[in-house]
């Protein structure tokens, strides 16, 4: 893939307080284009200032949401190398992500070559406080200009780049999040294995109502009997109970398949703690949690790596896991990744892709 460069020629000043940063409000000098449409196919792979996109108001992923995304990062090691975490995961996920939902799909080489490309040109923005990140987020959107809905024409993958801290500032600290009773966000069938904007649409407002009551995120059930754990908020969900790891089983396409959810079970399969990925039942949750057999709970993902959960409220209680503190083993996970992450362990598992 031939990518044209365009330099900006007005480079912002990076942060100056890392400790600022925040998640996906800052981004870099530049960002990735390319165009494509049912005559041509993909085209036009360049990589141009950072600025506003000139849309038409008629624009398809606008109107019917015609869009999928992914989420991924570069870090900087200690001896100033950048490098990706597992960027093929992505890449192919995205390649199903749009077959689901009906975008062209944009060859995996081609998504690799197109991050390394802008992330080694913006490479100064990746930030060196421990913790942060640059946070890449590549995304394919329909671009019809024409309100009728057919055989999309038009489509665009774009790639942007944010400097990020850590995902939750307040750190590893546990969350209290909250089981959804009423909506729902995926049905076998639907969506749920996709990265798309229309799964967070289905869930923005339970999210945004378990925040006002003060939950971090909300516990998806399945959506046909809801009596099944599936996710929590965008994080797929684990339990350690009685000595083994236990996840949501991803067989009926209704939860999104997370590249930390299946780095960390390869880790803990390598160290040889039994694993189950099945169905789980909310009840069967609650009755280890009361019969103290609950050891610790997580979500995870990019963003977070993981995310311990302290309290669970479900069916008019409130229920507290590992007394409300980050587990021994939640902790060694996430030491674990990031070790890997940022270059401080061997990449022992060849997840790590360098970018310069
Ligand atoms: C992105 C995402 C995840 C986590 O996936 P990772 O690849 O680990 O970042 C989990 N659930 C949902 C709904 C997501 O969108």
């Amino acid at each position: 893939m031939e990518i044209k460069i365009t330099k900006n020629p007005n480079p912002k000043e990076k942060p100056a307080d890392e400790s600022k940063l925040g998640f996906g409000k800052v981004f870099t000098d530049h960002m990735f284009l390319m165009d494509w449409d049912i005559d041509r196919g993909w085209h036009d792979a360049r990589i141009v200032p950072y600025g506003p996109l000139s849309l038409s108001p008629a624009c398809t992923a606008l109107h019917y949401a015609l869009e999928v995304f992914e989420g991924l990062k570069a870090y900087r090691t200690a001896e100033g190398k950048i490098q990706l975490f597992r960027p093929y995961e992505n890449a192919n996920r995205l390649k199903n992500s749009a077959d689901r939902i009906g975008v062209p799909e944009v060859d995996p080489d081609d998504f690799v070559e197109a991050v390394l490309a802008l992330v080694s040109l913006d490479k100064d923005w990746v930030p060196h406080t421990e913790g942060t990140s640059l946070y890449i987020r590549p995304v394919i959107f329909g671009d019809d200009s024409n309100v009728g809905l057919h055989t999309l024409r038009h489509a665009v993958f774009m790639i942007i780049l944010a400097p990020s801290g850590m995902y939750y500032p307040e750190g590893l600290n546990p969350v209290r999040i909250m089981v959804e009773e009423s909506d729902v966000r995926a049905v076998r069938g639907g969506t749920g294995y996709t990265k798309c904007g229309g799964n967070y649409a289905a869930s923005q407002r339970a999210s945004v109502l378990a925040e006002a009551k003060g939950y971090t995120q909300v516990l998806w059930l399945d959506g046909v009997e809801r009596k099944y754990v599936e996710e929590v908020g965008s994080m797929n969900m684990m339990f350690k109970i009685d000595g083994k790891v236990i996840t949501p089983a991803l067989d009926d396409g209704s939860i999104l398949p997370g590249i930390t959810r299946k780095s960390i079970l390869e880790l803990v399969r390598s160290e040889g703690i039994p694993v189950e990925e099945r169905k789980i039942t909310l009840q069967e949750i609650i009755d280890a949690a009361e019969a103290g057999k609950l050891e610790e709970a997580w979500g995870c993902g990019t963003a977070a790596v993981v995310s311990p959960v302290g309290w669970l409220y479900a069916e008019g209680k409130e229920y507290e896991f590992n007394g409300g503190k980050i587990g021994p083993y939640t902790q060694h996970l996430y030491d674990e990744i990031t070790s890997i992450q940022w270059g401080k362990a061997e990449d022992r598992f060849g997840w790590i892709v360098p970018v310069v």
